[in-house]
């Protein structure tokens, strides 16, 4: 029979904590184990500190948490190599400390617990262990010399009992005798998964049936230079099973002005994007606390990926408390700077690597800078975009201001010479863009947005020697008009939109054929056009084309137009109908089209009324020329297709007819 010490009362105001704690606070009663397992490592982390200190000689050479089950006795046992308690310690810190402390979480949390949930639902401490047990009891020995052990019971009343305890190694052994209803905390399976949860990275090995169950070293907290990048990836890895590996990653490491720790991956992001939900870890020391923290995390960054751990963000508050806060706003901040920054430091450091992720970084980046005005303004130097020029022949290579991450300096990219991604393709800024390209077309960008359906476009500005950059991402759509509010007199114009300037001969004026009526030679390749075609909703645009490799007809989406209906069909989810109303542009200065008018003629002057064969062969042309540029626009339909097939073997039937 063991001798009782002392019993006493807990001094407490709340005579109901009990039944609240047992009603649980907090839905899920799993935590118990996440603070009674940080409780034992904060009190090995003591003992090795006093050790350290030299006022303890004992063995520190292998702490350990040890988790053991009795189903018959019902109890679960957690026990650590710590520092243990005296009698008096157990007074002051459970009785007194543990009891006011939960008591004040209680009294502030009960009512708005429920309505909205605290983020980490630290705070309550030992005293959690009551949401599952009928009976917690402590066995301990401290590391002052000459201490005793202790044993402590409480059965869910405000009273205690003080005994003596068998226990002879230092450190404290947490004993729950489980409540009915609360069986699955004797199953070790349970348990496992638990600690992988809350306690994977926490610094001590925490054996559960003599096996080793978490991971024990916190990547984060070691140093960047002592991992190597597969250290990272493997990290990643073992965080996403069975996902991508990321494109890179930034490894955050502040103790002021406060203590964030982390390391942030950036995955590819797909189109598909969920923007309101993260995949961060968020982590207090070590101690898992959960793994959506939109609140700490800037919105933008939500695509991010990683762990971030911090022991200045208030996590025994409400979620909606948190976001106004100001310590964690400062942190999301300093996040998102850091996060700029690293990428930065990467375009300075390794534009090569930059460039090669670009496809796939770049969507994040606009991502962000759609989203968040301070990021948009750090990164606006490290946008880029891919370029037909070639820039490392003609043009000065692209130069970028980096502010550097130790301080406010400036530096350039040291490297003259462009990088190019694997294929060769160059890439440059928008400022340097609208730099090279102000004599010839001031403000305007032109961009193609699909390289291969806009080939013939592409072309056609690449020959007449016009710049074009490619936006062919999903994010493109909503980050040009972005773009065009940031540099406000800059319009951009997709290849296919509109013909430039540039790219038409002026000298090849239309002539006046009718005097009497003012009528030109384009007047009649439209007249012509509109009769064959019989379209009219098509307008039809005779223009001169530079070049001889310009096609004699393009199909036009005049800019505003096609935007307003990417937009209307964005809103209704559906894929952008091609339009009936657009422009068909005939190039007069092509042979063809003016042989057409031509042989269009001939029927006019030969006819009598009726059609001639040299008539129908002029029309047949001219929708054979009118599909042809449909479809380099990729603007065909089912039966467009089918008539374009039958009318294309009747042609070639006539050419061929002797
Ligand atoms: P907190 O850990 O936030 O201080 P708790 O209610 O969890 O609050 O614990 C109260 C105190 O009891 C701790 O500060 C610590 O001094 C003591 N304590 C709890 N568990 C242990 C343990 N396993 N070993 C030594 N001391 C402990």
């Amino acid at each position: 029979m063991t001798t009782i010490l002392e019993q006493g009362n807990i001094s407490i105001h709340t005579e109901n904590i009990f039944p609240i704690i047992k009603k649980a606070l907090y839905s899920e009663h799993e935590i118990f184990l996440r603070e009674l397992v940080s409780n034992a490592v904060d009190a090995i982390k003591k003992l090795s500190m006093v050790a350290r200190s030299g006022e303890y000689s004992g063995d520190i050479s292998a702490p350990e948490i040890e988790i053991k089950f009795d189903k018959d006795k019902k109890t679960l046992s957690i026990a650590d190599t710590g520092i243990g308690m005296t009698a008096d310690e157990i007074k002051k810190y459970i009785n007194q400390v543990a009891f006011s402390s939960a008591e004040e979480f209680i009294t502030k949390y009960k009512d708005s617990a429920a309505a909205d949930p605290i983020i980490g639902h630290f705070g309550l401490g030992f005293y959690s262990a009551f949401m599952v047990a009928s009976t917690v009891e402590i066995d301990t020995l401290s590391y002052q010399e000459g201490a005793e052990a202790v044993h402590w019971s409480c059965d869910g009343t405000t009273q205690f009992e003080l005994s003596a305890s068998e226990r002879n190694t230092v450190g404290t052994t947490i004993t729950l005798t489980l409540m009915e209803g609360e069986e699955e905390y004797l199953e070790p399976a349970r348990i496992r998964q638990l600690i992988k949860t809350y306690c994977d990275f926490m610094p001590v090995p925490i054996k559960i049936e003599g096996e080793v169950v978490n991971k024990h070293e916190a990547p984060w907290k070691q140093s960047p230079s002592s991992l190597t990048d597969e250290d990272y990836l493997e990290f990643y890895r073992y965080l996403y099973p069975f996902q991508e590996d990321p494109l890179l990653w930034i490894h955050l490491n502040t103790d002021y002005p406060f203590v964030v720790n982390g390391i942030l991956y950036f995955p590819k992001l797909k189109p598909d994007i969920d923007i309101t939900k993260s995949s961060i870890k968020l982590y207090c020391n070590q101690v898992f606390v959960t793994d959506n923290c939109e609140e700490v995390v800037p919105r933008f960054l939500l695509p991010l990926r990683g762990v971030i751990d911090s022991t200045d963000i208030p996590l025994n508050v409400s979620r909606s408390f948190l976001q106004g806060d100001r310590t964690v706003r400062r942190i999301a901040d300093y996040i998102a700077k850091k996060v700029g920054d690293s990428l930065k430091a990467l375009y300075r450091d390794d534009p090569a690597k930059y460039i090669a992720s670009w496809q796939d970084l770049g969507n994040f980046v606009k991502f962000g800078s759609l989203n968040d005005d301070k990021f948009k303004e750090q990164v606006k130097d490290i946008l880029i975009f891919r370029t037909t020029a070639k820039l490392g022949e003609a043009e000065e290579a692209p130069k970028v201001e980096v502010q550097t991450d130790e301080g406010d300096a400036w530096s350039e990219v040291a490297d003259n010479k462009p990088a190019t991604d694997a294929k060769g393709n160059f890439y440059t800024t928008l400022r340097e863009y609208l730099e090279r390209n102000k004599e010839k077309h001031e403000n305007r960008v032109f961009y193609a947005t699909d390289e291969v359906s806009q080939a013939t476009y592409i072309e056609l500005f690449k020959s007449q020697g016009l710049e074009v950059l490619s936006m062919d991402s999903f994010i493109d759509t909503h980050f040009i008009p972005t773009l065009e509010r940031e540099y406000s007199d800059v319009k951009f114009v997709r290849v296919d939109a509109d013909l430039d300037d540039t790219l038409l001969d002026k000298e090849k004026q239309s002539e006046i054929v009718d005097p009497a009526t003012n009528k030109t030679r384009d007047d009649e390749i439209k007249e012509m056009f509109e009769q064959a075609i019989n379209r009219p909703r098509v307008n039809v645009k005779p223009q001169a084309l530079k070049g001889e490799g310009a096609p004699p007809a393009m199909v036009l989406l005049p800019e505003e137009a096609r935007r307003m209906q990417e937009t209307m069909a964005m809103i209704q989810q559906q894929e952008m109908q091609f339009p009936d109303d657009h422009v068909l542009m005939v190039n007069t200065a092509h042979p063809l089209i003016q042989n057409l008018l031509g042989l269009s003629q001939s029927t006019i002057i030969g006819a009598d009324g009726g059609s001639s064969p040299a008539g129908d062969l002029a029309k047949m042309i001219c929708n054979q020329v009118y599909d042809t540029a449909l479809m380099a626009q990729k603007g065909f339909d089912a039966n467009g297709m089918k008539t374009f097939v039958e009318r294309s073997n009747t042609l070639l039937t006539k050419l061929t007819e002797r």
